[in-house]
């Protein structure tokens, strides 16, 4: 018959790799990218490997934030890449600036010092504008405040592996309110005052201290000092409810006002996780073996050959970080009496 050549946007089934397919309950949940209009092409990449891979099967919502308005260019080709909902929002002023009772002096000494040692990002305003907010604000953002978990989403990362489970649902089901899949030591020059501020808020606030806690996670010697080990926050599955919570954003705060955000340059991933580590049971905080994933420069690729194969992952195994000698992936499964996954004494070095 006249069947045309090719299909157009009014034809049934023009779509259909973008129905949401998958069975089962949707949670309250979106994914959130923060991004510059500049990065619209490498968010494109990380957002059609999410869709390819999970989310063209469960269609959820995906906020994205800036510190200044989105251009058409960034919204027109996100909205087309995104099976869910696409909302915008623009970064208040107060959440990305100094606070005034930062000494500006200061802060530009230390950068300047900073960028003479080579430490990367170290001479960076905006970056710290970054971790700041990232640290203390995006999930009280008015857009976050309809959502009770987030996946959050950073340019240029891949997903190597379908996911044939929803993430928020083993979040929600388990009780879990951090997440995680890849680990590993962060750069002692840039919290070199992070500890001590953490140990004036735990005597400030015994109350907010989990009794079952990962403090094994964080410190070898019982909370005297920190270990630098941290989950790698550009990946994170997690409660806004818990950031939202009183003990986190007491935290925050404590943290704010010892002013090491613009005195250091302390990273989002180090505060999430002290966070992590010492006010949630050991049981709210997942490892995704599942989630394979990559941003520069390290790779989590699933262990065992069966699960890549039955995932249809395209990742090299080879490049799997969790068990080399700079990730902190092997403490948490020891801290927590985890079996290691078969395989991974082959894949220490
Ligand atoms: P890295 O992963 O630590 O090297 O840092 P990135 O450059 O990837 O920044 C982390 C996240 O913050 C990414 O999602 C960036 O798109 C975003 N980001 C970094 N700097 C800015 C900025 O100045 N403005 C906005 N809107 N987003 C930023
Ligand atoms: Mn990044």
């Amino acid at each position: 018959a006249n069947t045309p050549l090719a299909m157009t946007p009014n034809d049934p089934g023009w779509d259909t790799d973008l129905v949401g397919t998958a069975p089962g309950p949707r949670m309250n949940a979106t994914f959130v990218t923060l991004a510059r209009n500049s990065d619209v092409w490498d968010i494109a990449r990380s957002i059609r490997q999410v869709e390819d891979r999970f989310n063209k099967r469960y269609n959820y919502d995906w906020v994205f934030l800036n510190n200044e308005p989105f251009d058409d260019t960034f919204k027109t080709v996100t909205t087309s890449l995104v099976s869910g909902k696409t909302h915008y929002g623009e970064i208040a002023k107060e959440h990305w600036s100094f606070p005034e009772w930062i000494d500006q002096d200061k802060a530009k000494k230390v950068r300047e010092d900073m960028a003479e040692r080579k430490i990367i990002y170290g001479d960076s305003v905006s970056y710290r504008h970054m971790c700041r907010f990232e640290s203390g604000f995006f999930f009280r953002q008015p857009l976050m405040m309809n959502y009770e978990y987030y996946w959050r989403v950073e340019p240029s990362i891949e997903l190597f592996c379908d996911l044939h489970y929803d993430p928020f649902r083993v979040m929600h089901e388990g009780g879990k309110k951090y997440s995680f899949v890849l680990s590993l030591y962060e750069y002692a020059e840039t919290i070199k005052t992070l500890w001590d501020s953490t140990k004036k808020f735990m005597k400030n606030h015994p109350e907010h201290i989990a009794e079952n806690n990962s403090l094994g996670f964080i410190s070898d010697d019982g909370g005297e000092t920190y270990n630098n080990c941290h989950f790698w926050s550009n990946f994170e599955v997690g409660s806004l409810n818990w950031l939202r919570s009183k003990a986190y954003i007491d935290f925050f705060e404590s943290l704010d006002q010892d002013g090491g955000f613009f005195y250091e340059r302390w990273g989002d991933a180090p505060v999430h996780s002290i966070a992590a580590g010492l006010m949630l049971n050991k049981s709210e905080i997942h490892f995704f073996n599942d989630i394979a994933y990559y941003h520069v420069p390290f790779t989590h690729c699933p262990t065992g050959e069966e699960t890549r194969t039955r995932l249809r992952c395209h990742c090299n195994p080879k490049e799997n970080f969790d068990w080399k000698g700079y990730s902190c992936t092997s403490k948490f499964f020891d801290v927590n009496g985890m079996t290691k996954p078969e395989g991974w004494e082959n894949q220490k070095d």
